[in-house]
């Protein structure tokens, strides 16, 4: 497919004055905190907000009437990558995961109302959300068909069972999408319909924080319970039975700018790298003299390069209408190794300081690790990839 690299004058401006407000606000905000889930709560979150709103840079994802500029995939890729070169450059402008994520969805599928109640606070950052799919074993993982969290109707409305867990953003979020089985059986696909859940609600508990490698994302990974949870109607989010296919709607472009956000980091990795390499004297040359270091520059070049195409070939296919299921998934995959790999290689560029908290590529390298599992670890991606292109040709896999 041929790739379209046009972008209009407003949205190439746009990303312009995303990495100078990232560059200029965000970036000397990262030295007063070490994590953003240890940032002094939500007084960073509002503040760079504030900052975001100011420079005009705020929500670019959600559409006019919303409060945002309204961008297509290919144009997010652009923004997106120049808010991602700190690990705070997300969470100013809201668009970290999984509110971005959930924004895009409920754009897509929410009623009018819903849109007024849930998505109009969230696009604004007055509020934040979450998602809650994953469940512990034996439940939905890597395997979404075995979803064991059961919805059953009430005269009420409906009420939720079961427990959740790894739900980015939880402690804290005013509401969670909540994935829950309304038909067949944990192992066949059956029907799972999704729920908008107030954090109010009595039958929904925070059960505790699961430590994971990674620090930065807002309001931890939390274990859930949905305990006999009712909710009225109205808290149906698209149509019963449907939630499978709804999550693609979510899935596919929250892969993508999950790349984007981390094609940006990893970029400001290999640009302190290359920076030391170049400035750094060893054995009567610049580092970046010696044919080893030259290697891993350009192999990191190549790597980023690499996923931008496969980024922007990706984002074209969804501007586009389609499902971009076998791109999305090759891009997700290739991303999350190769950034991966760069932010590995800047680390080792840097000697001792690369692993050090003198510098922030040691910090990044932990937040970047999980991206190889989330949104489908790379295993299920290949998987697949591989089912398709036998399909393709006539097989059966
Ligand atoms: C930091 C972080 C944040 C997360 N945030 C959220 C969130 O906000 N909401 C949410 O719902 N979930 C979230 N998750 C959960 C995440 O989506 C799951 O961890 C992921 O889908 C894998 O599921 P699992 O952990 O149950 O691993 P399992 O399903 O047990 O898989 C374990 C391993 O098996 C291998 N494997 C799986 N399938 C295949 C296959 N077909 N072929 C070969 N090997 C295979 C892979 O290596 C995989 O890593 C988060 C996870 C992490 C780590």
């Amino acid at each position: 497919m041929p790739v379209n690299l046009d972008h209009s004058p407003e949205v190439v401006d746009l990303a312009r004055r995303t990495a100078e407000f990232v560059r200029e606000v965000v970036i000397p905000a990262e030295g007063e905190h070490s994590g953003v889930s240890a940032a002094g709560g939500e007084e960073l979150r509002t503040r760079l907000q504030d900052a975001a709103r100011g420079a005009g840079v705020f929500a670019p994802h959600v559409s006019p009437e919303f409060g945002g500029h309204g961008l297509d995939m290919r144009g997010r890729a652009l923004v997106f990558e120049e808010a991602g070169y700190s690990l705070f450059g997300p969470l100013a402008l809201n668009i970290a995961a999984p509110d971005e994520g959930n924004m895009h969805m409920l754009e897509a599928i929410a009623t009018p109302a819903q849109k007024e109640r849930y998505l109009r606070p969230l696009a604004g950052g007055q509020v934040r959300s979450c998602f809650a799919m994953t469940e512990p074993a034996p439940g939905a993982g890597s395997d979404p068909a075995a979803l064991t969290t059961r919805a059953e109707r009430v005269s009420a409305g409906w009420r939720i069972d079961g427990r959740k867990w790894f739900i980015t953003g939880a402690d804290g979020a005013a509401y969670a999408i909540c994935m829950a089985r309304t038909s067949g059986e944990p192992g066949t696909r059956g029907g799972a319909t999704m729920f908008l859940v107030d954090a109010d609600n009595p039958g929904m508990k925070i059960v505790r924080h699961i430590d994971t490698l990674d620090e930065a994302f807002f309001g931890g990974h939390c274990e859930v319970l949905f305990d006999g949870c009712v909710v009225p109607e109205e808290a149906v989010l698209g149509e019963v039975d449907k939630g499978f296919e709804y999550a693609q709607v979510r899935l596919g472009p929250a892969r993508m700018t999950h790349c984007m956000r981390w094609l940006g980091i990893a970029r400001r990795a290999q640009d302190i790298a290359v920076a030391r390499a170049a400035d750094r004297r060893l054995f009567g040359s610049r580092l970046a003299e010696l044919g080893m270091v030259q290697q891993m520059i350009a192999d990191n070049e190549i790597d980023l390069a690499a996923t931008r195409a496969l980024l922007r070939e990706a984002c074209q296919e969804l501007d586009e209408g389609g499902h971009g299921r076998k791109s999305t998934s090759i891009a997700k995959t290739f991303a999350a190794e190769a950034l991966h790999r760069v932010v590995d290689r800047a680390a080792q560029m840097c000697g001792g300081l690369g692993v050090s908290t003198e510098l922030p590529i040691a910090r990044i390298a932990r937040e970047i690790r999980p991206f190889r599992i989330y949104d489908g670890p790379s295993e299920v991606h290949r998987w697949s990839i591989a089912r398709r292109a036998v399909r393709e040709l006539g097989g059966n896999a």
